[in-house]
């Protein structure tokens, strides 16, 4: 039987292309999204992959969520913590509500999506777990106070994972990509993205399937001992 893979903000960008290259490696896939029903109706019309609705941020809805997904498809046995937003704003004009949906979103999102799923890992002694991080979170951005401090964060949940479910086999690692060529980064004006390509040594954007192949290998047999890591692909714009 194939093993169960849930990917947050599976349906548009860097989530849909994870969504996808993990069902091509064979395993069965649930998407979630929070509330454009066209694109993920769209995608799973094109993918087959089944998708759900709900907002990471409230925990009682992902906990439900899961658990529908669980009785539809089976124990989840593979997590990818993708979903995420931003409200950029340069910090003296940041707001509370700003500030606090990205917190509710990246950070306390990330743990609403595992904490449920944990327990059934733990049990069965197999898990894998990637949360998708960012540059931003490993180097800071001018303007995102809000999004640098929960992607660091999110750093930090995989590591104090990693070491309490390594036991258990249960892997998690963080992948932080640089600049994606998705609807997050093509929001930004054009003139402000291409001052950001030149910032790039490799001198383009990277494709979401860079970061997806990324995951299908994390979360395979082969990566059992890669334990909370952090894998940068960013085209050499920031070494760590
Ligand atoms: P997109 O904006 O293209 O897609 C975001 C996805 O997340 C959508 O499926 C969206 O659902 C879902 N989502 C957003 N908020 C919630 C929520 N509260 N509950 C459930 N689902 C939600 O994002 P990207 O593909 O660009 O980014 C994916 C991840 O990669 C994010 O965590 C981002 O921070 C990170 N990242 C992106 C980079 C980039 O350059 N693009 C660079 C570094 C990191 P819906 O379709 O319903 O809106």
């Amino acid at each position: 039987m194939s093993r169960v893979a849930l990917v947050t903000g599976g349906s548009r960008g860097i989530g849909a292309a994870i969504s996808t290259a993990l069902k091509d490696a064979g395993y069965t896939v649930a998407a979630t999204y929070a509330g454009n029903d066209e694109a993920a109706a769209q995608f799973t019309e094109t993918t087959g992959i089944k998708t759900y609705k709900w907002n990471v941020a409230d925990y009682d809805d992902s906990k439900a969520g899961i658990a529908k997904v669980e009785e539809d498809l089976g124990p989840i046995d593979v997590v990818v913590a993708n979903a995420g937003i931003t409200r950029d704003a340069p910090f003296h004009k940041m707001t509370p509500d700003q500030w606090n949906e990205v917190v509710g979103t990246n950070l306390t999102g990330v743990f609403n999506t595992i904490h449920p799923v944990w327990p059934g890992m733990r049990e069965r002694k197999f898990g894998r777990i990637v949360v998708i991080s960012s540059i931003n979170g490993q180097k800071g951005q001018f303007a995102q106070v809000n999004y640098a401090a929960t992607k660091a964060g999110d750093l930090g949940i995989v590591k104090s994972l990693a070491q309490e479910g390594a036991r258990a086999n249960i892997t998690a690692n963080a992948i932080c990509p640089g600049y994606i060529a998705t609807d997050m980064v093509m929001a930004v004006p054009e003139k402000v993205r291409d001052s950001i390509v030149a910032q790039i040594p490799t001198g383009r954007l990277g494709e979401p399937e860079e970061i997806a192949r990324a995951v299908v290998f994390l979360v395979s047999d082969d990566a059992g001992f890669i334990n909370g890591s952090t894998i940068t692909a960013n085209g050499a714009q920031h070494l760590v």
